[in-house]
């Protein structure tokens, strides 16, 4: 019985190993998709800035067109100033004048707030575009890293399998069967050791009868409480 156990300790262990590494391999694509959103948000950082710029450009064109009609209507304004003889008409066409003049210059004004976004922006552009490829530098590596990990996880899941499999193949059927089913409903202790008369598993304190049969080691012994089999850790 005792060697039956120890057997049934190595089978947990590589099963425990088995189910920990699948876990790990089940959230590789996890961490893929987190890279590749890292990667993702790192251009869109880029391409949100290099947007504000082409706005930038569009305005500063469209005050450029407001500048430049309203020095046309000045030059059309100077040329009937002097082809009027009437003072009042001069007089009115020197106000407007005065006005266009005024409002291109408030436009100007505004082209030079505008350029000066724009260069602050070129620098913010520049910072971020080395910041991203840093990014795409990082990133690559990180993906390269998860798939040699990914390589080296799949080969120690076969090498455990088939060290399992051998195992498996030569134990009693029946002890093999309780121990799965236990594995499966207890999660991944099937088989736990008894200290100072307690179940490790459940943590309940066993009869005496119990330990009693599990010390006599001539069957297999269950916990009354949660069923684990039973060993005395040597
Ligand atoms: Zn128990």
């Amino acid at each position: 019985m005792q060697a039956e156990l120890e057997q049934l300790l190595v089978l947990q262990d590589r099963q425990q190993k088995i189910k920990q590494i699948q876990t790990e391999i089940k959230s590789l694509p996890q961490q893929r998709q987190n890279l590749e959103a890292q990667l993702a948000a790192s251009a869109a950082a880029v391409a949100a800035l290099k947007h504000k710029g082409q706005h930038l450009e569009m305005d500063r064109k469209k005050l450029e067109l407001d500048a430049g009609t309203r020095q046309e209507s000045i030059t059309r304004l100077k040329t009937q100033q002097y082809e009027t003889r009437k003072n009042d008409e001069f007089r009115a066409m020197g106000n407007e004048i005065e006005r266009y003049e005024k409002e291109i210059r408030a436009i100007e004004d505004q082209e030079l707030e505008l350029m000066d976004q724009a260069d602050k922006l070129k620098v913010e552009v520049t910072a971020e575009e080395k910041k991203a490829a840093a990014t795409k530098d990082s990133i690559a590596r990180q993906m390269n890293d998860l798939g040699e990990k990914s390589k080296a996880l799949e080969a120690r899941l076969q090498e455990l399998s088939k060290e399992r499999k051998e195992l498996a193949e030569k134990m009693d059927e029946d002890v093999l069967n309780r121990f799965e089913r236990l594995f499966t409903s207890k999660g991944d202790s099937a088989i736990v050791a008894i200290e100072h008369g307690v179940c490790t598993g459940c943590h309940m304190k066993l009869t005496i009868a119990t330990v009693k049969a599990a010390e006599g080691g001539k069957e297999i012994v269950n916990c009354e409480q949660c069923g684990r089999i039973l060993y005395i850790p040597a």
